[in-house]
């Protein structure tokens, strides 16, 4: 397993972790900075910036992606919300092509407009197969232009609204069925905060292997856990056990970075500079 311990080259920031403090223009600087070698932005800090510019400065400050947040979404109550959803997805692919990205994180969906507090139906299994269908349709694009997909399991409490894919397990059986050739097309981002709970992480990091493990997202679980979203722990501050889970990942063959992804009422109160050093500090502690 790799040494983390004398320095962060395998650190990657997920902007999303200082996105109340700073503009992306502003935290690729920070990064930069602190010789931070990588970051996974979000398309709407992307946009509120200007792609051009983002992909010019990350250029000028040495700076790579671990992947791009976000495609996915695909469940819609009809049929012109269903194309919406590919177009949207295929802007994304084109984005994230544009930015050199690695992948595009799929947060797949779920019932839609549930996350606006009515959904329009309430069949999961529909979804389910919206969200395959929709894998599916944006794979081929994804294929065409080159840009890896990477589906990202949710926590079962999210099942409802944001993702109705939850396991690593469910996530590789699509893979298996869309990408039975293992062509790199498409994987899974393994964020831990989603799946450290899961009986059969070990087994199903190992058979995901280094062909569809594409990206690695990393923070902690407190307890107790206040917020669904909003409440995730700085590495070390929670239960989850980050070294056990990233020996998994390096036996599968991973050897990408380590992406922090904090979502935090308390961690966007605090001063930028103070979460980006603690970011560099527990992950040669503890990631
Ligand atoms: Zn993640």
């Amino acid at each position: 397993m790799r040494d983390f311990s004398s320095n962060h080259d395998a650190l990657s920031i997920n902007t999303a972790t200082v996105r109340k403090q700073w503009a992306l223009d502003r935290i690729i600087d920070e990064c930069a900075h602190r010789k931070i070698r990588a970051i996974s932005p979000w398309r709407d800090q992307v946009a509120k910036v200007g792609i051009d510019v983002i992909a010019r400065k990350l250029k000028d400050a040495g700076i790579a992606l671990s992947g791009y947040c976000r495609g996915g979404f695909f469940p819609a109550k009809d049929k012109a919300g269903l194309e919406r959803a590919l177009d949207d997805n295929r802007r994304a692919i084109d984005e994230a092509k544009l930015l050199n990205a690695p992948c595009l994180v799929l947060v797949v969906g779920s019932l839609p407009g549930a996350l606006e507090g009515s959904p329009d139906y309430h069949d999961i299994s529909r979804a389910r197969q919206e969200v395959f269908d929709g894998i599916a349709k944006s794979l081929e694009y994804a294929r065409e232009v080159g840009m890896p997909l990477a589906i990202e399991p949710l926590h079962p409490m999210q099942a409802a609204d944001r993702a109705c894919i939850n396991t690593l397990e469910q996530a590789l059986d699509i893979c298996d069925r869309l990408d039975p050739e293992q062509s790199r097309a498409l994987g899974v981002a393994v964020d831990l905060y989603h799946v450290w709970w899961d009986p059969k992480l070990e087994a199903q990091i190992a058979r995901a292997g280094k062909n569809r493990l594409f990206a690695y997202h990393v923070c902690d679980w407190l307890t107790p856990t206040r917020d669904l979203v909003n409440d995730r722990g700085m590495m070390g501050d929670g239960v989850i056990e980050l070294k056990k889970c990233r020996k998994w990942m390096e036996d599968a063959g991973y050897a990408g970075f380590s992406e922090v992804e904090i979502f935090s009422d308390y961690w966007w109160s605090q001063p930028g500079e103070h979460v980006l050093d603690t970011c560099i500090q527990r992950h040669r502690e503890y990631v």
